[in-house]
Formats: C-alpha cells, structure tokens, sequence
C-alpha cells in the first residue's frame, strides 16, 4: 500500500441522526478520503456517522486508523476492519493519538462527543499547539444555529474575528476538504479511477 498523501481526522457522531442527508456525508467523506489516497483518522467504532465513514473508506481502499479508549470498545462497537485500530487507556489519550496522526481536522454532524472534540483542537489552534486546519461541515444546516451563536460571541466581543476565522465551515464536502488538505500544505491525490 502506498504513503498516504494526507492524513483527515474525521470527529462525527456515535448515532445516525434523523436526516439521511447527514449519513449520506459521512459516507461521501470517507469515500473522497480514500479516493484521493488519504487516510482517515477517527474514533474507532462502528456506530452510527462513525463507522459509515470509516466503512467508506475502507471499502473504496482507503486506509483507516481507529483509536479507541478500552472502556468504550463494547459501547462503540469497536471496527475491527481498521488498517490499524489502537486500543488505548484513556479518552485523553484517544484524542492526543487522534490530533497526532492528523494533518487536518473535519467535524461532521455529532453531538457533545463531537463538539467536544471540534472545541479542543480549535481552542489548541488558537493557543498555538498545532497549526492544522479545522473544517465543520454543515450538512442539512445541522450547525447553522451553533455558526449563529459563534457571531453572536464575536458579536459580544468573547471572540475575535481571528479566533473565529480559524475554523473553516461548508455544506459542501468535497470542497471543503480539498480545501483543508490544501491549507495543511498538502494536496489531495488526483481522483484515484482516474489514474
Ligand atoms: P457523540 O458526538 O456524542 O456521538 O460522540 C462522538 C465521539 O466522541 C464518540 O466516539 C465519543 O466517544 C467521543 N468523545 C470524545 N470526547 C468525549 C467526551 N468528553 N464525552 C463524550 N464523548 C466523547
């Protein structure tokens, strides 16, 4: 198997969601990872927008790294199908693992799981931990309200338009992660069936 050309740490959510249109992205997003010989960096389970991503990638080819704290293996469902799937200690260090292995990093509709997650790199980013990209992809406006209430802090002066400007928000994926991969100094490998 070759290199990867860019590693996209993919937070999203252990359940479904009602609206298929948020399925139907997790899907594509694993899908372009893979297609475009990236590696997706995720949780590690197989519930809900986390294993349809991580399916994605693997059935289009892609490599698929897992990172799963023990206690959650059961609960989760851990994707033994990973490229590689690390069981580790704790949730703490599932995250450092996560942020680590990634070049980029992408929310996708979840809840307090995933925005927990989204709100630790970015807050990371803004005290110079890291310098990858963030991305929140706004299928269906899932995050319209939570981009709402982002202008309003600015708005209140909790927030500078710097802070605000470093996470990067579409409805589109494919754009949206042409984009990360770009701004992590990478690029995105041409769409593999059409080499
Ligand atoms: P959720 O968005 O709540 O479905 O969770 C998505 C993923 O975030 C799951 O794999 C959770 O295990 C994980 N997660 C990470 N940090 C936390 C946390 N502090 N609380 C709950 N879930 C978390």
């Amino acid at each position: 198997m070759t290199t990867p050309a860019f590693s996209i740490c993919v937070y999203c959510g252990s359940r479904p969601g009602t609206n298929p249109a948020y399925a139907d992205a997790a899907h594509a997003v694993g899908q372009w990872i893979a297609q475009h010989n990236g590696q997706l960096v995720y949780g590690g389970g197989r519930n809900g927008l986390m294993g349809i991503a991580a399916e994605a990638a693997l059935q289009a080819g892609g490599r698929v790294i897992g990172i799963i704290p023990k206690a959650l293996v059961e609960k989760e469902w851990a994707h033994q199908g990973c490229t590689e799937l690390h069981v580790v200690d704790t949730m703490h260090e599932r995250k450092r693992m996560m942020a680590e292995r990634a070049d980029a990093f992408l929310a996708l509709p979840g809840g307090i799981g995933t925005l927990e997650e989204l709100f630790e790199v970015w807050t990371w980013r803004q005290l110079g931990y890291h310098d990858k990209p963030i991305g929140i992809l706004n299928t269906a406006n899932y995050y319209s309200g939570l981009l709402a209430f982002l202008a309003h802090s600015e708005e209140q002066q909790f927030m500078n338009a710097r802070q605000l400007g470093l996470v990067c928000a579409s409805d589109t994926s494919e754009s949206l992660l042409r984009e990360l991969v770009q701004a992590a100094g990478l690029a995105p490998a041409a769409h593999l069936e059409q080499i």
